[in-house]
C-alpha cells in the first residue's frame, strides 16, 4: 500500500469503546493491534499522529479511565487498541497488580490480537517494561512494531545506533520485530509506522 492509501486506511479511526474488562471489547474476530507504553513514553502522541487526528487518544487520559483498554475502529473488522500506560514506581502497588492483571487477560486471551506496538522513549529503551511487552509476544507468538518515539532529541547517528542495539537485544528473544525510529513532534517515521503496523494487522 502506498503511503497515501495508509493515511487513509489510518485516518478513519474512530472511538468505539473505553473499558475495564477485556471481555466487553467488541467481538473477539477480525484484527487488532495493541499500544503500549511506559506513561509518557509519548503513546498517545504517537497514535494521534499515526491516525492523524489530534485529540484520538485523548480518553485513555480521562480521569478514572487510566486503568482501561481504549478501543478504536479503522474499519468493520479492524481495531486499534489503547493499553494503560504504565505508571510510575510512585504508583501504588495494588494499582500496578490491576493493571499487569488487565493486560495479562487481554493478551492471553484475545483471539483477534496479531501484534504488539511498543512505544519507547529513545533516550531510554528498552526499558524493564518493553521487555516485559516483549515477553508477552513471545509467549503470544506476536509480532511487534518498536516506535523508538521522540526520536528530535538525537541525532540522525546515535538514534540509528540505539535502532541498531535494541534490535540486538530483541533478536535473543526471537520476537519478530520492526523498529521504527519515529517523532510525533517532528512528524518523522511516521509512514514507515502505519506500514509497520498495517502489516501487523494484515498478517
Ligand atoms: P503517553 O503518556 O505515553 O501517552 O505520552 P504522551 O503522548 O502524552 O507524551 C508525553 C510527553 O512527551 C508530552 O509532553 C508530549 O508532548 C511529549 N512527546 C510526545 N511525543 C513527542 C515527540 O515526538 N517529541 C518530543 N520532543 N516530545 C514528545
Amino acid at each position: 500500500m502506498n503511503p497515501a492509501d495508509l493515511a487513509r486506511r489510518f485516518r478513519r479511526a474512530a472511538f468505539l469503546m473505553s473499558t475495564p474488562d477485556h471481555t466487553k471489547l467488541p467481538g473477539d474476530a477480525g484484527a487488532e493491534v495493541a499500544f503500549a507504553g511506559r506513561s509518557n513514553a509519548g503513546k498517545s502522541s504517537a497514535i494521534n499522529a499515526i491516525c492523524d487526528q489530534g485529540g484520538l487518544a485523548r480518553t485513555s487520559k480521562t480521569p478514572g479511565r487510566t486503568q482501561h483498554l481504549v478501543a478504536f475502529a479503522l474499519s468493520e473488522t479492524e481495531r486499534l487498541i489503547d493499553l494503560p500506560g504504565y505508571g510510575y514506581a510512585r504508583v501504588p502497588m495494588a494499582v500496578k497488580q490491576a493493571w499487569h492483571a488487565l493486560i495479562d487477560r487481554y493478551v492471553r486471551e484475545r483471539q483477534s490480537l496479531k501484534g504488539i506496538v511498543v512505544v519507547s522513549d529513545i533516550r531510554h529503551a528498552l526499558t524493564d517494561f518493553d521487555r516485559q511487552m516483549l515477553e508477552y509476544c513471545q509467549f503470544r507468538g506476536l509480532r511487534c512494531v518498536l516506535l523508538l518515539s521522540k526520536s528530535d532529541k538525537l541525532n540522525r547517528g546515535p538514534a540509528m545506533e540505539v535502532r541498531r542495539k535494541v534490535l540486538a537485544e530483541i533478536a535473543e528473544l526471537g520476537v519478530p520485530t520492526t523498529a521504527v525510529v519515529f517523532s510525533a513532534q517532528g512528524k518523522s517515521g511516521v509512514d514507515e509506522a502505519r506500514a509497520a503496523v498495517a502489516a501487523l494487522l494484515d498478517g
